[in-house]
C-alpha cells in the first residue's frame, strides 16, 4: 500500500474532499475550485497504461506550482495518491490505450471511450476517500462540451452518487462543477479562481491531448492540435480570450 494511504487520515471532516486529478486542464480548474471551498484537499490520479501519460508526469509540477503560486491554497492542498489500474488498460482496446488512430465509431462514440472508466475511477476514488475520511469528492466531467462519453453524463453521477453511498454506507457528494458549462467557461472560471496567474498555469503546465503530444507554440498551450481533446481546448481557448480582448477594448 503506497506510504500516503497509511498516512494519518484527514479524519470525517465535513471540509475535507478528494479531487479526482489527472494534470489536465478541467481538472486542474476542478483542484482549484475545490481549494477555494474546502479546508482540506487531497488528489488521486490513475495510471491505467494511457498514451497520454504526460499528463501523470504533469500532475507533480502542477501540484508544485500550486503550492509555491497560491500559499493560501498550498495549505489546504494534502497528498495526492496515484493509483495503478492497469487492469482497466488490458480490458480496453481503445485508442487512448494502444497505438491505433483516433475515429469515430458507427455508434457515434469515439474509439477514446474506454469504457466504464470513470465508473471505475469514481469506485476507487470513493474508497480512497472513505479510507482518508473525506466527504466530498469532486470530478472534472462535463455534458456540455464532451466527447459523448455516457459515463461522465449527469444522471450517471448522480445514479454513482447514490450506488457508493449504499454500497459503502457513507454520506459522499460528488461535485461536478463543470458539467453545464463549455470550454471557454472552464478558462473563465480558472480566471475567477485564481486570476491570470492560474490561468497562465493552466495554459503552460496541463496536459490535455490524447495523444500525450508536447508540441509548444499553441496560445492554448501543448498538444498536437488535431485529436478531439486539443480540439476542444483550443476552440475554448480561442472564444475565451477573443471575449477578454473586446472587454479590454471597451
Ligand atoms: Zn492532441
Amino acid at each position: 500500500m503506497p506510504a500516503a494511504i497509511r498516512a494519518p487520515i484527514l479524519g470525517d471532516d465535513m471540509d475535507s474532499a478528494l479531487v479526482l486529478f489527472s494534470g489536465g486542464q478541467d481538472s486542474t480548474t476542478c483542484l482549484a475550485w475545490a481549494l477555494e471551498r474546502f479546508d482540506r484537499v487531497e488528489t488521486v490520479g490513475f495510471d491505467y497504461g494511457q498514451r497520454h501519460r504526460v499528463e501523470l508526469i504533469a500532475r507533480k509540477s502542477i501540484l508544485g506550482e500550486i503550492r509555491d503560486a497560491f500559499p493560501r491554497w498550498g495549505n489546504r492542498l494534502g497528498g495526492d495518491h496515484v493509483i495503478d489500474l492497469h487492469a482497466l488498460g488490458q480490458l480496453s482496446d481503445t485508442a487512448l490505450t494502444s497505438e491505433v488512430a483516433i475515429a469515430m465509431r458507427g455508434d457515434g462514440l469515439p474509439n477514446t471511450f474506454v469504457p466504464g472508466r470513470n465508473l471505475i475511477f469514481l469506485t476507487f476514488a470513493s474508497a480512497l476517500a472513505y479510507r482518508r475520511g473525506a466527504k466530498h469528492i469532486v470530478t472534472g466531467v462535463c455534458e456540455t462540451d464532451y466527447s459523448g462519453y455516457p459515463d461522465c453524463r449527469d444522471d450517471t453521477i448522480k445514479a454513482m452518487q447514490i450506488a457508493l453511498n449504499l454500497g459503502m454506507e457513507r454520506r459522499f457528494i460528488l461535485h461536478t462543477p463543470l458539467m453545464w458549462i463549455g470550454k471557454a467557461d472552464t478558462w473563465r472560471l480558472a480566471e475567477k479562481l485564481g486570476g491570470g496567474a492560474l490561468v497562465k498555469l493552466i495554459r503552460e503546465a496541463t496536459h490535455t491531448c490524447y495523444l500525450g503530444s508536447e508540441d509548444g507554440g499553441h496560445d492554448w498551450g501543448k498538444g498536437c492540435g488535431t485529436c478531439p481533446a486539443c480540439e476542444l481546448r483550443a476552440a475554448g481557448w480561442i472564444e475565451y480570450s477573443a471575449a477578454e480582448r473586446r472587454a479590454v477594448n471597451q
